[in-house]
C-alpha cells in the first residue's frame, strides 16, 4: 500500500481548501428552498463546490457539491485516483479507535425546546414530485442493541413537522437490522444524525455491507482512512458520539411504533423511488457550531464517494482469481454502479481466456453490475471514447459476447424483472500475443507551438477564394 501520510478531511478545512483552489462557486443570489437551490446544484453536478449565501429566509448558508468531481475530491485529499482508494482500503484494513474529547464546536449552541426543524434549517425541497422537505446529506450514527457495535449510514430524512422526520430505511442496510433489534425489545433506537461532519466519515458511511460487515465500526473505519483518530464528543442526550468539529448535529430517537409513508423522492438512477412506509425519527437535541454551514447533496455526490470503496473492494475480489487484471472503472454513464471497464495484461499464451473469467469474477463481486467491458491496458479505462474505440475495433460480437440470463442485479432497474435480468459482457481484448497488430496509431506530436494563425473572413490570407 503505498504511504499516503495523515489526511486533512475536516469539513471546514475542506471548504477552505477548495474556496482556496478556486473550485468553490459562491452564489451571492438570494434562491428558493423550494426547487431552485437543488436544480442549481443539479445543473453544477460534476462541477466546482457550491456555497449559497442566501437561501429563502434562513440565515445559514447552503454548501453543496463538496466531493461532487474528481477534481474537488483530488483538491480536498490531495491525493489522485489510486491515492483515494488506498486512503479507502486503508480504513477498512487499517482501522483506529476515535479519540473521545471532551467538548467541541459541534455542540456550541444546544436547543431542546420548541425544535422546528424546518424554520431552523434551509432544507430544501429538491424536484417538482418530491413528497416534501428532505435532508440529504445526513449521516445516522446508531449502537447495535445488542452487540453495542456502532454504525454510521446516509438516509435521507423527510420533514413532518415540529421536531419529526421520516427516516429511509432500504432493504439490507445496517441501520435496518439494528431497528429491528430494539423494535422487537419495543424499544426505541437511539440516533444521532450528523449535517456537515468529518469527510473520512462520510466516505466510511457510504460503504455497504460487502465492504464493511455488520460487526464493524464505521466511526473507525473514518480514523483509518484519516490515519490518525477522527476526535469524537460525547451526545448530550443520547449514548453516541459524533465528530467534535460536525455542522449541525441532531440527537434524538427511532420510535419503535410508529410508520409514516415516505417519498416519493427521486433516487440516483434519475427515477422516482415510490412512497413506502417508514419509521419517525422523533428530534430531542439539535447542537451545532456558531453560523454553521448546512450541507445537502442533490447530485452524484454519494454515487462518488461509493466509487473507491467499491472499486478497491471489486478489484481486491477479482485479483485473487484473476491476476491479470490491472485495473476497473465504475463508469459515470453507468451511474458508478452497473457499468464496469476492466483493463487487462495478457503477459503469457496461458493467460489468454482469463479476461473472460474477471467478467465472472466482477459480476460475483458486485451483483448489482449489468455490462462489464474488458479491454487491454493499452487503453486509457477512463476515457468513455477510448474504450468506445476499443469496442469498435477488437470487438466482434459472434465470438466475444457473453450473456449470463437470469441473474440477481439490483431493483431499482427498471429493465429488470424485480433485480432479475441477464448480465451483458464485452471481451474487446485482441488475443494473446497480437496486440501490435491493433495498436492506435499515435498522432505525432507537433515540432512547434507558435504558428502563426488567424480566423476569417479572409483574414491574412491570399488566396483569391477569400477576396470580396
Ligand atoms: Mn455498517
Amino acid at each position: 500500500m503505498a504511504d499516503i501520510g495523515v489526511i486533512d478531511t475536516g469539513f471546514r478545512s475542506a471548504v477552505r481548501k477548495l474556496d482556496r483552489a478556486g473550485r468553490m462557486l459562491h452564489v451571492h443570489d438570494r434562491l428558493d428552498p423550494y426547487l431552485e437551490v437543488a436544480a442549481f446544484v443539479k445543473h453544477h453536478d460534476g462541477d466546482r463546490a457550491l456555497f449559497f449565501q442566501r437561501v429563502g429566509d434562513h440565515a445559514m448558508p447552503v454548501c453543496a457539491n463538496l466531493l461532487a468531481c474528481h477534481a474537488n475530491i483530488l483538491t480536498v485529499f490531495g491525493l489522485d485516483v489510486q491515492g483515494v482508494r488506498a486512503a479507502v482500503e486503508r480504513g477498512i484494513h487499517r482501522p483506529l479507535p476515535p479519540r473521545l474529547v471532551d467538548g467541541g464546536p459541534c455542540q456550541d449552541v444546544v436547543v431542546r425546546d420548541g425544535i422546528d426543524l424546518g424554520t431552523m434549517f434551509p432544507v430544501l425541497h429538491h424536484m417538482p414530485g418530491d413528497a416534501g422537505r428532505f435532508f440529504t446529506a445526513s449521516v445516522v450514527i446508531a449502537r447495535d442493541p445488542e452487540t453495542g457495535t456502532r454504525n454510521a449510514s446516509f438516509h435521507r430524512l423527510q420533514l413532518l413537522g415540529g421536531n419529526e422526520t421520516a427516516l429511509k430505511l432500504d432493504l439490507g442496510r445496517h441501520l435496518r437490522l439494528l431497528y429491528g433489534k430494539a423494535q422487537r425489545k419495543a424499544e426505541a433506537l437511539p440516533i444521532a444524525v450528523v449535517i456537515g461532519g468529518d469527510l473520512s466519515l462520510a466516505f466510511a458511511a457510504g460503504s455497504m455491507g460487502a465492504h464493511l460487515p455488520l460487526e464493524r465500526d464505521e466511526l473507525e473505519m473514518a480514523s483509518g482512512l484519516r490515519g490518525a483518530p477522527l476526535e469524537v464528543v460525547k451526545c448530550l442526550t443520547v449514548d453516541l458520539e459524533v465528530p467534535a468539529e460536525s455542522e449541525i448535529v441532531l440527537e434524538g430517537e427511532l420510535l419503535p411504533d410508529r410508520a409514516v409513508i415516505e417519498g416519493p423522492f427521486l433516487e440516483f438512477t434519475g427515477l422516482y423511488a415510490e412512497a413506502g412506509p417508514s419509521p419517525v425519527f422523533r428530534v430531542h437535541a439539535v447542537t451545532h457550531r456558531r453560523q454553521p454551514i448546512y450541507y445537502t447533496v442533490a447530485g452524484g455526490e454519494v454515487r462518488l464517494l461509493r466509487k473507491p470503496l467499491m472499486e478497491a473492494g471489486i478489484l481486491r475480489s477479482i485479483r485473487n482469481a484473476v491476476p491479470i487484471v490491472q485495473d476497473v472503472e465504475l463508469t459515470p454513464g453507468g451511474l458508478c454502479r452497473f457499468h464496469l471497464v476492466m483493463a487487462v495484461r495478457k503477459e503469457r499464451p496461458e493467460d489468454e481466456g482469463l479476461q473472460r473469467n474477471a467478467i465472472f469474477a466482477a459480476i460475483a463481486a458486485l451483483k448489482d453490475l449489468d455490462l462489464i467491458t474488458v479491454v487491454d491496458n493499452d487503453i486509457d479505462i477512463r476515457d468513455p471514447r477510448a474504450v468506445e474505440w476499443a469496442v469498435a475495433m477488437r470487438f466482434e460480437a459472434s465470438r466475444d459476447l457473453i450473456l449470463m440470463p437470469g441473474a440477481r442485479g439490483h431493483e431499482y432497474v427498471p429493465a429488470s424483472e424485480g433485480g432479475i435480468r441477464t448480465k451483458v459482457g464485452i471481451d474487446a481484448t485482441v488475443p494473446f500475443g497480437r496486440l501490435d497488430e491493433v495498436r492506435r496509431v499515435p498522432v505525432p506530436p507537433l515540432p512547434r507551438e507558435d504558428y502563426a494563425t488567424s480566423v476569417g473572413p479572409g483574414a491574412e490570407t491570399s488566396h483569391p477564394v477569400f477576396g470580396g
